[in-house]
């Protein structure tokens, strides 16, 4: 029997690569789709299309333009934040208005044409930036309104969002991580896109600590 499809949105960092890992480990065929919304830089970008062929995956790269987007992750001019005393606590200049919706209503119509009932996306509301798009409810909400609107959810074959890090502290997806495997070395977090990441930029802190919390 064919494997079942999957959608993973797939950035190239740490939690979407765990979650493309974990997917493939449920036994999925796994159909990566990345976004080259107008990032600062291409090296997440670059490192999601290593990860999927590495995984023999299929991917397909969404091109889309933001131009209003004031986000310091599309807009030069805007500083990123790099410090932890903010993290979680407001939303930060990294944060791009609807990304997550934007992402998922991609998603759905590509699983919806290529018969696919499973949409994966690493969006994690613990260790996060405070994006509101990334919290349990809003997914829930979000994979309501898609299964009202779609062909393939009206006729009873609904689609179903998968958040498997949802609830998992950076340090417990990276555990997650090494055990399925992920390259982790492969992946890029840091919002800047420099030779090396940058060390201070909310993402590497963010990871910093997870790869810290492991060993203790
Ligand atoms: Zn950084």
């Amino acid at each position: 029997m064919a494997a079942k499809k999957a959608v993973i949105l797939l950035s190239g960092g740490l939690d979407s690569t765990t979650t493309l890992y974990y997917a493939k480990a449920k036994g999925y065929d796994c159909y990566c789709l990345l976004f080259d919304y107008g990032q600062r830089h291409k090296k997440e970008l670059k490192a999601a299309a290593k990860l999927a062929k590495l995984n023999k995956c299929e991917y397909t790269t969404v091109k889309i333009l933001l131009p209003w987007s004031k986000s310091a992750l599309t807009d030069t001019t805007v500083k990123i934040p790099a410090n932890t005393r903010n993290i979680g606590k407001k939303i930060p200049a990294t944060y791009v208005p609807a990304r997550n919706t934007i992402f998922l209503s991609f998603a759905a119509s590509y699983a919806e044409s290529i018969g696919a009932r499973k949409i994966f996306i690493g969006a994690n509301a613990l260790d996060y930036s405070g994006y509101p798009d990334c919290r349990p409810d809003y997914i829930k909400a979000y994979e309501k309104a898609v299964n009202l609107g779609t062909k393939s959810g009206v006729s009873g074959k609904k689609l179903k969002i998968e958040t498997p890090l949802i609830k998992l502290t950076k340090a417990k997806i990276i555990r997650l991580g090494k055990k399925l495997g992920v390259p982790y070395h492969f992946t890029w977090s840091c919002y800047q896109g420099g030779k090396t990441p940058c060390g201070i930029c909310e993402s590497c802190l963010l990871r910093k600590k997870g790869f810290e919390d492991i060993c203790r």
